[in-house]
């Protein structure tokens, strides 16, 4: 057993698919669930997620050996803040924010320092659905999980965090959060930047019924996460600002390189992009999409 109490607060997807696999490994003792919305909760034990349910964060942490924090990453300062007076000192505090600076900033603010016992992570794993009754078991199999720790984080948290990870099917990696969110910022911020704004373009467009009546399976697969919740998007693209604003920079040059191609009726050179894009592509659709 890896942990008698893991308290996750936000039994969300991510949350609640986290419970759901510690549940199945049988890694962990009781899970406390806790959200602000007690119908939600409520439902969450119904279908199995938790153990017990909470909507006060203080009592939910209350002899936890672990906490999960797993609510949008706006909100993480205030959930730290509200949970600090009421953990024991050897309470390890984790996350699963998409961004890791603005994160550990949270966690400096509300903890007046960053405590060795705070581990900040991030699953490489999700879809575009929300909510408990969106979670389930396997989400994490054989995905990545990037641990951020600090040089102050102790290693028997950081430890403890890779092992419950590790139970729930993931493989777990370390690195910097300043590369965490210089990569993250490229490979999963842009493109959702990208269908949401693709998405939005078109839905404007005076024909637009017309458009999305013809719309096909290309349409389909590019633009599936623009089903995200924009909430939980709007947050992560303003914690990640900076690093996102710079990928969206050498993007709109590539964008209007490709555009003057066209003017220029430069057909070598869209072949040569488009050629360079498909090898790259099959090579990561060869290592299972998950590289
Ligand atoms: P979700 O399904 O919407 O779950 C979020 C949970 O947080 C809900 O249970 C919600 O319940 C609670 N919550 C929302 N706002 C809150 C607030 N202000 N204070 C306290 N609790 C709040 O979202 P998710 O997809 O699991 O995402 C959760 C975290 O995982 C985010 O930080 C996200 O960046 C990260 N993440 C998401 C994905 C993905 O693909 N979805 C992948 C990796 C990491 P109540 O409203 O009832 O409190």
């Amino acid at each position: 057993m890896l942990a008698n109490r893991v308290c996750i607060i936000g039994v969300g997807l991510i949350g609640g698919s986290l419970a759901r696999a510690l549940r199945g490994a049988r890694a962990v003792g009781e899970i406390v669930g806790c959200n602000r919305d007690p119908a939600t909760l409520q439902r969450a034990r119904e279908l199995g997620v938790i153990d017990r349910a909470e909507t006060d964060c203080a009592r939910a942490v209350r002899s936890a050996d672990v906490v999960v924090v797993a609510t949008p990453v706006g909100s993480m300062e205030e959930v730290f803040a509200q949970i600090a007076p009421h953990l024991d000192a050897a309470t390890i505090v984790t996350d699963v924010g998409s961004s890791k600076g603005s994160v550990i900033a949270a966690a400096r603010n509300a903890f007046g320092a960053v405590p060795p016992t705070f581990v900040p992570g991030h699953p490489i794993a999700g879809t575009e659905r929300s909510g408990a009754e969106a979670s389930f078991a396997e989400l994490f199999q054989n995905r990545k999980v990037i641990l951020t720790p600090l040089p102050e984080t102790r290693s028997s948290a950081v430890a403890k965090v890779r092992a419950l990870w590790e139970a729930a099917g993931a493989q777990v990696i370390e690195m910097s959060a300043e590369h965490h969110d210089q990569v993250l910022a490229a490979t999963s911020h842009l493109p959702h930047v990208l269908a949401y704004t693709l998405v939005h373009c078109l839905a404007r467009m005076d024909d637009s019924r017309e458009i999305f009546n013809y719309a096909a399976g290309g349409f389909r697969d590019f633009t599936r996460i623009a089903s995200s919740d924009p909430r939980m998007w709007h947050d992560i693209c303003l914690a990640n600002r900076d690093e996102l604003l710079g990928v969206i920079r050498k993007f709109g040059i590539e964008l209007e390189t490709l555009a003057k191609a066209l003017r220029d009726g430069n057909g070598e050179y869209l072949l040569k992009v488009f050629e360079q894009a498909k090898e790259a592509r099959d090579r990561f659709a060869e290592k299972g999409g998950r590289s």
